[in-house]
């Protein structure tokens, strides 16, 4: 595989950029080597700078449901960008992909659209605490929200991956507030609202754990949550970020059929733009300014290019038959993966929600950051870099999750299954 041009380009950007990305996880610290620089998408395909081609399961980390650059998505943000690139006003695609938004999520009565999904768990988390009067949070283990500071405490891959259990410039005061339990248990919950009654104003939790690589809820995992928030008078906030819209047509809060109070999103409701968002309660989000006295605001917010691009993508997902036939090439990828790995004897325990999976070379089941942890990292970076010499890019590290869209065909599927195989081959 020649690289040369990456190679090159990452030496000059790393003079330029720190570490020579814009995001940490972009790196490949965790597998070694070093990041290809790209130079376009197509469907299901990464072509980088040295016209080497990928099938492509990271999808710009979840947001690209409907493959790269689909005609559909194109056309929507060229028909936008004559028109103006923003306004600082609004516009009525903001209330049309609002509504899309409820349509997939009944739930949701009142949405508030962002940039990012930081901006998105940061602003949820401050509705909340503005509602409940109360200044606690807990969030879980493993579990990634954002980079807000107050939320950088045992975050998930990006931060393991570097093996900062913290980050410095994140002041303790800002996380004295932050309590931390365990994915999947909920004694380890009910114990810090015994510890802190009536102080606990959130829990905040990713529905499908998609940030230390896939982790399902067990059963009864997220009722627990609804029924100890509701008894507590706290608020139950679904970051549904990544889940929303990739692990059912509803979400998570469909798929397991909890209702939370509030719920954060981005990712694919963007189609591929910078967008993210928050919603709920009509009663919890009327405190939201300037219909109630929670100040949050932003110059780009509800972006005619970014909702364009998002009701363009929303569409694209609207028929049941989609999500029918990307679980089915699921199925066939699981199959396949599980085939090859029990025909070569290498042990890997999968996980998948919907178009969410992860391979975890380990044969414990990962319910939590614990069980997670025993995979085998220096495995996976070795199927990793075959992976990408057979022509299939996955997220650089063990605790990711990686995604499928739309465009994920059966041959495709066969084609990874096939580059699978190879890699297994020469273990
Ligand atoms: C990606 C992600 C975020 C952060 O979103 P950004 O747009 O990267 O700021 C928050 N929560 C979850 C669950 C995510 O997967």
């Amino acid at each position: 595989m020649n690289i040369t041009k990456s190679i090159s380009l990452f030496q000059e950007a790393q003079k330029l950029l720190p570490g020579g990305v814009d995001s940490p996880v972009r790196a490949f610290r965790a597998v070694g080597g070093q990041p290809l620089f790209i130079e376009c998408g197509k469907g299901p395909y990464l072509f980088d700078v040295d016209g080497n081609r990928y099938i492509d399961y990271v999808l710009s980390w979840g947001p690209l449901i409907t493959g790269h650059a689909h005609p559909n998505v194109v056309k929507a943000i060229q028909d936008a960008a004559v028109k103006g690139t923003s306004y600082g006003a609004p516009s009525p695609l903001e209330v049309d992909l609002a509504k899309r938004v409820m349509e997939f999520m009944p739930n949701i009565e009142m949405i508030r659209f962002v940039n990012s999904g930081t901006e998105a768990t940061m602003s949820a988390l401050r509705l909340a605490r503005a509602y409940t009067k109360r200044d606690k949070i807990i969030k879980f283990d493993g579990c990634y929200h954002g980079h807000a500071d107050m939320l950088l405490v045992q975050a998930g891959s990006g931060v393991i991956t570097l093996g900062l259990p913290d980050s410095p410039g994140v002041p303790k005061d800002t996380v004295k507030d932050t309590l931390v339990a365990d994915f999947n248990n909920l004694d380890s919950v009910e114990a810090l609202f015994r510890k802190y009654p009536e102080q606990i104003a959130a829990i905040i939790v990713e529905p499908v754990a998609g940030n230390m690589g896939v982790v399902p809820p067990l059963p009864g995992f997220l009722e627990g949550l609804r029924r100890i928030t509701e008894r507590e008078g706290a608020i139950l906030i679904f970051d549904e970020v990544m889940t929303g819209f990739r692990v059912h047509k509803g979400g998570a809060q469909a798929l397991y059929q909890v209702k939370p109070d509030l719920t954060t999103l981005g990712k694919v409701i963007g189609g591929g733009l910078p967008v993210g968002a928050y919603g709920g309660k009509k009663e919890i989000m009327q405190m939201v300014a300037p219909a109630g006295p929670m100040y949050q605001a932003g110059t780009l917010s509800g972006n005619p290019l970014a909702m364009s691009a998002g009701i363009a993508a929303l569409d694209l997902i609207q028929n049941q038959g989609v999500w029918d036939e990307m679980e089915a090439r699921s199925r066939q990828l699981d199959a396949g993966i599980e085939s090859a790995a029990k025909k070569a004897g290498v042990p890997i325990t999968q996980t998948r929600v919907g178009t969410m999976r992860t391979l975890f070379f380990s044969e414990t089941k990962p319910i939590d950051w614990n069980t997670v942890k025993l995979a085998d990292k220096v495995r996976f970076g070795k199927f990793f870099q075959k992976m990408l010499e057979n022509g299939v890019y996955l997220a650089p590290s063990q605790f990711e999750a990686g995604f499928i869209s739309i465009m994920h065909d059966g041959p495709v599927i066969d084609a990874t299954i096939a580059a699978v195989e190879q890699a297994f081959k020469t273990w």
